[in-house]
């Protein structure tokens, strides 16, 4: 496979939807006329914020298009369904209170989110994530989430 495929699904303006808690977004946050959307980019910013700390941060853009990447990915195979964010971004006092989460932690960085996509198993988005994604994918079996960061490429399951 080529970079080819990875370029076609972040074709033409980029958009995520997303779910958290009752928040739901669907933003705009990229588009070829005009580039990134400083408003669009905020909006999805606050809904990764740590929840626990309430405080947003600079999330990477790259995480984003991986996101986006995977949700597109999902909608060609005709799942039209909200990413659901369970974490991410985190400060270092909530990574530090958050249980099996590590020391290093790309959520204190913005390059990391741990979530699901309902109606897709677990292994399956987590392929499309390593696939896609070429970052670090873990799978949380228990806990039921997929980690995606923008690390080095690596895959975990617990
Ligand atoms: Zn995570």
């Amino acid at each position: 496979m080529t970079e080819d495929w990875r370029a076609r699904l972040l074709q033409g303006a980029r958009s995520l939807w997303l779910v958290r808690g009752e928040t739901q977004l669907r933003s705009t946050y990229w588009t070829p006329e005009f580039g990134y959307d400083g408003d669009a980019y905020k909006e999805i910013c606050w809904l990764l914020r740590d929840v626990q700390a309430n405080k947003s941060f600079a999330m990477s853009l790259r995480l984003l298009d991986v996101l986006c990447g995977l949700q597109n990915w999902l909608a060609f195979n005709g799942v039209r369904q909200p990413i659901v964010i369970n974490s991410g971004y985190r400060t270092f006092a909530t990574n530090w209170r958050t249980e099996g989460a590590a020391l290093n932690s790309r959520h204190v960085l913005g390059k990391a989110a741990d979530i699901v996509v309902p109606g897709v198993p677990l292994a399956r988005l987590a392929g499309m994530a390593s696939l896609f994604g070429q970052g670090g994918v873990g799978m949380y079996l228990n806990q039921g989430f997929v980690h995606v960061d923008t690390g080095e490429e690596r895959i975990w399951i617990k």
